[in-house]
């Protein structure tokens, strides 16, 4: 695997936050084989746990033991294809698991080449020079309204519909996520994380709190502090994996 230049290093959290009863977010990561996905599990019960957790497992499995040969976005494509499907098979043959879904958001890296995948409002971002991006779009009903320029960001924080996501793995025979491929360079940082960290903070919060000076370990955990100190509404999961040379 390409390892020319770029090494990559991470951390990861999830916590169930202050008023869910379950966490429903999952995560995995393998810093060796460049791979890292976070998954916010949906559904009544149990299920959303197990929507999650259907995919961080298969996508993960399926791109750390990956051909070489393959193109990496076309390899990120198949294994979120092949995952929602097994949740959809699943949710079919058991009724209790009905309309389980689950959001993604996936990185591969190569060395300085990134791909990242999403489906759903879990978010992809990276730190550069102090100065944060969102690399991902969300696929969530608000986030749409804004594109089009029929809700302003402010009134998306508050509006009713801001839990609507247009798109899930599992809850439809096929799913299409979107990628983005990106080249990364030393000092990056790459942050995957669930609804319940940026529904919390700014991404202005999140940027400040990231240039501090701290171990990607740290990072983490204030990251999660500080979502719990703003109302800690939902479960809330991060991975971080910064570059160096
Ligand atoms: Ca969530």
């Amino acid at each position: 695997m390409g390892r020319t230049g770029v090494q990559y290093s991470a951390a990861a959290i999830t916590d169930q936050g202050l008023k869910r009863t379950s966490n429903e977010d999952r995560f995995g990561f393998s810093a060796e084989d460049g791979v890292y996905v976070v998954c916010d599990g949906m559904g009544g019960a149990a299920a959303g746990e197990v929507a999650s957790s259907v995919a961080v497992d298969e996508v993960l499995k399926s791109l750390t033991g990956r051909d070489p040969a393959v193109d990496p976005a076309e390899a990120a494509a198949a294994a979120i294809r092949a995952a929602n499907e097994s949740i959809y098979r699943r949710a079919q043959r058991n009724p209790r698991l009905s309309g389980m879904g689950t959001t993604l958001v996936a990185m591969l890296t190569e060395g300085p080449k990134v791909w990242v995948a999403n489906v759903g409002d879990s978010r992809c971002y990276r730190l550069r020079n102090g100065k944060l991006t969102q690399v991902t779009v969300d696929h969530s009903l608000v986030d749409e309204q804004v594109r089009l320029g029929r809700l302003t960001p402010e009134q998306a924080l508050i509006s009713p519909y801001k839990n609507v996501i247009t798109r899930a793995l599992g809850t439809e025979k096929e799913v299409a996520a979107d990628i983005f491929a990106l080249e990364a360079e030393a000092g990056d940082l790459f942050l995957l994380c669930s609804d319940g960290l940026t529904r919390e903070l700014t991404d202005a919060r999140i940027e400040a709190m990231l240039d501090e000076e701290a171990t990607l370990e740290e990072h983490c955990a204030r990251l999660v502090a500080a979502a719990k100190k703003s109302g800690g509404n939902d479960n809330i999961t991060c991975i971080l994996a910064r570059a160096a040379a």
